[in-house]
C-alpha cells in the first residue's frame, strides 16, 4: 500500500484529505499539535476503511525539534509516497498594532514547518526516486489579505517555495504542487463575518474541505504524474 503523510488531520481540511486518500488506498501517518481525541476519531474512520494510520502528536513549528521527530517518523514508517503539508494557524490583526509573537508564531507554523517536514522525508525521496509533495497554501498568500500580513507572508513563501523545489527534484520523479483555498468551512474560520464575505464569491457560497481534499487527492493519484509546480485554486471564482 503506498503511504502518506497529512499534517493537522484532526479537523477541517486534513480531516478531509486523510479520508479522501484513505479512500484511494494510501495507508497514513497523520498528525496534530494537541487534539489527540480528534484525531484518533479520524484515525479510526480511515481504518474501518481497511487502512494502517498511525496518529502521531507532532508540532510543526519547533524547527529543528520538528525535524528531528520527522527524521524519527521516516525511521518508524518508512518514506511517505505522498507528503501534504496541511498544518497552518492565522493570527490575523492589523500589521500596525501585530506583536512579534503573532508574526513568528505564523511564519514558523505556516512556512517554517514545510523546511522541518519536507526535508527528511525529501532525503528519502530523492534515493527512491519518486514522490508527491502537496502544501497547503491560501488565496492570501496569492494576492495578499489586509489584517493578515503574517499569514500572507507565510503561505506567499509557502508558493515561492513549492515552485523553487519543483525544479529542483523534477529530475528525480518527484512532483511539488500547492493548493490555494479561498474560503471554506472550517475552524479556522469560524468567527469571520460569512455574510460579509459571501458577496464577494462568484459561486455565492463557501467551500467544503472535501472540495479542496479533492484536488489534493488528484495531485497523489497516478493522473498527475506531469504536473509540478502548480498552484491549483479552490476558491469558488474568488481570485483566478
Ligand atoms: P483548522 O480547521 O484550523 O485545522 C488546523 C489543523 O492544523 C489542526 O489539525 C491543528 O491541530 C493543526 N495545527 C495547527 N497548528 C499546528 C502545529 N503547530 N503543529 C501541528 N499541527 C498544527 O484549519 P483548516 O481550515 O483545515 O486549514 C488547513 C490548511 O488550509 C491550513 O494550512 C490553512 O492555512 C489552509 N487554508 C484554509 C482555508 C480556510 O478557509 N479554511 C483557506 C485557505 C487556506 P490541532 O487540532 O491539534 O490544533
Amino acid at each position: 500500500m503506498p503511504l502518506a503523510w497529512v499534517t493537522g488531520a484532526s479537523r477541517g481540511i486534513g480531516k478531509a484529505i486523510a479520508l479522501t486518500l484513505a479512500n484511494a488506498g494510501f495507508d497514513l501517518v497523520m498528525t496534530c499539535q494537541s487534539r489527540m481525541a480528534d484525531l484518533e476519531a479520524v484515525a479510526e474512520a480511515t481504518r474501518k476503511l481497511g487502512r494502517t494510520v498511525h496518529p502521531v502528536q507532532l508540532d510543526v513549528s519547533l524547527g529543528e525539534a520538528t525535524e528531528a521527530a520527522a527524521t524519527k517518523l521516516v525511521e518508524a514508517h518508512g518514506c511517505p509516497d505522498a507528503l501534504i503539508n496541511n498544518a497552518g494557524i492565522t493570527r490575523d490583526g492589523l500589521f500596525a498594532m501585530m506583536g512579534r509573537e503573532s508574526w513568528e508564531r505564523v511564519l514558523q507554523t505556516n512556512l517554517g514547518s514545510f523546511y522541518s517536514m519536507t526535508r527528511p522525508v525529501l532525503r528519502q525521496m530523492l534515493r527512491r526516486r519518486s514522490g508527491r509533495i502537496v502544501n497547503l497554501t491560501s488565496i492570501s498568500g496569492q494576492r495578499g489579505n489586509g489584517g493578515q500580513v503574517n499569514y500572507s507572508a507565510s503561505k506567499a513563501g509557502i508558493i515561492g517555495a513549492t515552485k523553487a523545489l519543483a525544479l529542483e527534484v523534477a529530475p528525480r520523479n518527484i512532483t511539488v504542487n500547492a493548493v490555494a483555498p479561498g474560503f471554506i468551512e472550517t475552524e479556522m474560520v469560524a468567527e469571520l463575518p460569512l455574510d460579509k464575505i459571501l458577496p464577494f464569491i462568484p459561486m455565492g457560497r463557501a467551500g467544503k474541505a472535501e472540495e479542496v481534499a479533492a484536488v489534493v487527492g488528484f495531485l497523489c493519484s497516478e493522473a498527475a504524474s506531469y504536473i509540478t509546480g502548480e498552484v491549483i485554486s479552490v476558491n469558488g471564482g474568488l481570485y483566478t
